[in-house]
């Protein structure tokens, strides 16, 4: 509560005294997930600065503002974030600056929610996870691009060539996941994560997907999901399941423990990169390479 408060008199207290004077005539954009701020630099190149909010290993959905991140919101020329209720607590925040005098953008909210899929569990009723569906994440960076020549006009030029090279780039990474996927028979198709961020791409390249912790890891798997899903495993005859970078791993160590005690083995494959993408400056560090580190480690573990 007394965060919740220190975080709001800070919104106010900056917005009354924001100075709009620019260093280097950039703009200022603040993003939030790993994933967003990866496609807002591929877009904006050097001609704007980029602030993630979120860093490589860090939950979306438990994330809370800090008072320097509040600092940061309030001095972007625009902010880019999921929406759909993915930073669940970030929203808090939001909500309290589309009052003032910008409108945060919730790429996720852009697209057509015919395709989304659903979900009772969040508020926005619709599974938040959309960049895993590279469709949706070829929009968002048309929708960024669109964004920053409107801010941005002088620079027009140069957002476009961004936008259509790497729209390109996204094409050659659908290609590849479509041919690599083939190694892989369709009943051996079977992810097992700790929790529900890989229903998109389930849905892309026909994945039975389960996740321990549910769409969100801000409810804790019990003992009971623990079981059910151990017996799940002997049943279908998973050879593999997998730890995600954002979330603590004991979760699925315990479900590796639960198989084990009903005398069946299953291992763990790997580490995914779910809800945020690796370290700066690595492979697993940019969406693209994070697909394929995560296609790769799933094809190697499951064949
Ligand atoms: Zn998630």
């Amino acid at each position: 509560m007394k965060h919740k408060i220190i975080i709001l008199v800070l919104i106010t207290v900056l917005f009354s005294c924001k100075d709009e004077t620019k260093i280097d005539g950039k703009l200022n954009v603040v993003t939030s997930t790993t994933m967003i701020t990866d496609l807002v630099k591929n877009i904006g190149g050097d001609a704007i600065h980029v602030e993630g909010l979120m860093g490589s290993g860090v939950d979306p959905h438990l994330y809370k503002a800090s008072e320097g991140d509040v600092t940061k919101l309030v001095n972007a020329d625009i902010i880019f974030y999921n929406g759909l209720h993915l930073e669940g607590k970030l929203v808090e925040v939001f909500e309290k600056m589309g009052s003032a005098t910008k409108t945060p953008i919730a790429l996720g909210e852009s697209l057509d929610k015919n395709k989304l899929i659903g979900s009772e569990y969040f508020a926005s009723n619709y599974d938040p996870h959309v960049w895993f569906n590279i469709d949706f994440y070829k929009q968002f960076a048309k929708k960024v691009s669109m964004v920053l020549c409107e801010k941005n006009p002088e620079n027009a030029e140069l957002f476009r060539a961004n936008e259509k090279r790497y729209l390109a780039e996204l094409e050659k990474l659908q290609d590849d996941i479509k041919g690599a996927i083939e190694n892989l028979s369709p009943e051996k198709r079977i992810l097992v994560t700790a929790h529900d961020a890989f229903n998109y791409f389930g849905e892309a390249y026909g994945f039975k997907v389960v996740g321990l912790q549910g769409l969100s890891t801000a409810t804790e798997a019990g003992v009971k999901d623990v079981q059910k899903l151990a017996e799940f495993i002997i049943a279908y005859e998973v050879k593999a399941i997998f730890i995600e970078s954002s979330v603590p791993k004991r979760t699925i160590e315990a479900l590796q423990e639960a198989v084990k005690s009903k005398d069946h083995e299953v291992v763990i494959g790997g580490t995914l990169y779910s809800d945020a993408l690796g370290n700066a400056g690595t492979l697993e560090g940019t969406y693209l390479g994070m697909y394929r580190y995560n296609i790769k480690t799933i094809i190697n573990a499951l064949r």
